[in-house]
This record gives structure tokens, C-alpha cells and sequence, in this order.
């Protein structure tokens, strides 16, 4: 039996066992199980490897994207310039007999095959909502798209240039940027009456929001979209596509 799994803490948001668990069933696959390990602290993770020795391939969530890095061999270009991992392939088989840890970042391929199919030709500038891992992962996507943006942080003076405080934003903002792309987690389960601080009335059809919570399926942030007209998406492609890209990795 191979394993595979998720890391992160807490993981009750999270639908990727749900996705796997169905995947196995819908293909047919039964001689692979996935697993939830919720981990508190990251100092924890080579004990979780040292127990479950027929773990092929691990998942990465909140909060541990950063901070798994300094346990892996290497990570991909794609990891490297986004900073975050969310993707780990185990090989037991290296010549030591140890095993070797290889990271990688799949928010990004997710997140860009997600959004092209909305792209319209006013879609030129982004707002990004958040400055954490999924951010950066939002922002790589960006970058390959050819999309201008900047970040929007609770911080009261960021340092970086492309760095504004939401308490700034007025509607010269929402006016020159046509996509905002909440990367927090304000919103998600079970913080539903939460939402971004934007100045939501400053919305109008051309907008396009994205949502990278996916539960609950319709967040307060999309609510007040739709309420302007807006075409609005949450997470749910994107943590589909980024599961597939995973699988392909740990099977590669
Ligand atoms: P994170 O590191 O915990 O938070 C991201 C950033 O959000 C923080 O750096 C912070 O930026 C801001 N933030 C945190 N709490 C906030 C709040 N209550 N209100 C407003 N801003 C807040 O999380 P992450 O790993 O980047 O993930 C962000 C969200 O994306 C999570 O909900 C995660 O589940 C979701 N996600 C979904 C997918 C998918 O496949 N759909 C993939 C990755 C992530 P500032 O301090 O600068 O404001």
C-alpha cells in the first residue's frame, strides 16, 4: 500500500483527503490510501516520516509551507522563486538508504490554469489580497501571465514598494485594478462573516474576483461581488488542479 497525505495544522478547512479518497474510488486505485497528519509544530515532520515508512508523497498546508523547506534535499525552480512548498515527493530509494525529500509548488499551476479561462481583455492589473505563501504562489502566476500587481497587507507602513496598506485603498485602486484575488484565509470556515477590508462599493461589473477559499463554497468576499454584478470564482479548481499536478509529481 502507498501512502500519501497532508501536513498542516488544523486541517478541518481542507478538502484535499475528500479529493484523493474520491479519486482512488472514481480510478479504481487500491493500492493507495491518503491520510491527514495533522502537525502542530514542523520539528515533528522526520518523526511522521520515521512512523509511516510507506509515505510516497505529502501535501502542504497552513502553516508549515515555509517552514518545511530547511527538512527537504532540494525544490524545483517553481518553489524556489515562490518561497512556499506545497508539494513534497518521498523517494525512499536514495543509494544511503535514507530517503530523499524533493519540494515543490503546484498553487502556482493551479492557480494560472485556473484563472486564463476568465481573462478578459480589461483583465490588466491585479490587486492580491495577503502577503503569505499563497500570495506569492498568486503573484508567480501573475508574473507568467504578464499581469501587473500589488499586494495588499494589514501592515500599516510595508517596506517593499509593491506593498500597500488596505487602509490606503480608495476607489482609484478598484478602479485601475480590475482582478482582486483574496489570498488570506479571512473568510474561510469557520470564520464566515469575515472578509477582506476593501472598499467593496467601489466594485462594478468589469471586476473579476477570486477567491482562493473554498469553503465555505460562496465567502462573504464573493458575496459582496455578486452583489455589484461581479464575475466572481473560489478555490475549488485551483486546489483540484494543484491535487492532479501533485499526483502526477509523486508518480512521476
Ligand atoms: P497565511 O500565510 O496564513 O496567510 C496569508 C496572508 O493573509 C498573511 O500573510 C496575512 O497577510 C493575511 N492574513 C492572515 N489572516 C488574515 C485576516 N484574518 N484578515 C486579512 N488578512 C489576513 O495563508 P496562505 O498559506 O498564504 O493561504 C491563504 C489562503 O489561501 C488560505 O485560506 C488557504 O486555505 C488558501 N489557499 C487555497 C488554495 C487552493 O488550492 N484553493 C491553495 C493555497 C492556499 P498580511 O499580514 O500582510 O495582511
Amino acid at each position: 500500500m502507498k501512502t500519501f497525505g497532508l501536513i498542516g495544522y488544523p486541517l478541518s478547512h481542507s478538502f484535499s483527503q475528500q479529493y484523493f479518497i474520491e479519486k482512488f474510488e472514481r480510478e479504481n486505485i487500491t493500492d493507495c490510501e491518503f491520510k491527514n497528519f495533522p502537525l502542530e509544530n514542523i520539528n515533528d515532520f522526520p518523526v511522521l516520516l520515521k512512523n509511516n515508512p510507506s509515505l510516497c508523497g505529502l501535501s502542504v498546508t497552513i502553516p508549515h509551507k515555509q517552514s518545511v523547506r530547511r527538512f527537504l534535499d532540494d525544490v524545483d525552480d517553481v518553489a524556489r522563486k515562490v518561497g512556499a512548498v506545497n508539494c513534497i515527493k518521498i523517494n525512499r530509494k536514495s543509494e544511503n538508504g535514507k530517503w530523499k525529500l524533493l519540494g515543490f509548488n503546484t498553487d502556482v499551476y493551479g492557480f494560472e490554469k485556473s484563472l486564463v479561462p476568465l481573462l478578459k481583455t480589461h483583465h490588466e492589473r491585479a490587486l492580491i489580497l495577503g502577503t503569505g505563501g499563497a500570495a506569492q504562489a498568486v503573484a508567480r502566476a501573475l508574473i507568467n501571465l504578464n499581469i501587473d500587481f500589488l499586494f495588499l497587507t494589514r501592515e500599516n507602513h510595508p517596506k517593499q514598494l509593491n506593498r500597500h496598506s488596505y487602509s490606503l485603498v480608495h476607489d482609484g485602486y478598484l478602479m485601475e485594478h480590475l482582478i482582486i484575488i483574496n489570498a488570506t484565509p479571512a473568510g474561510m470556515f469557520p470564520n464566515s462573516n469575515e472578509c477582506p477590508p476593501i472598499p467593496y462599493e467601489y466594485l462594478t461589473p468589469q471586476h473579476l474576483l477570486y477567491d482562493l477559499v473554498y469553503n465555505p463554497e460562496e465567502t462573504l468576499f464573493l458575496r459582496k461581488g455578486k452583489e455589484k454584478g461581479v464575475l466572481t470564482k473560489n478555490g475549488l479548481e485551483m486546489l483540484q488542479l494543484q491535487a492532479e499536478k501533485a499526483w502526477e509529481i509523486w508518480n512521476s
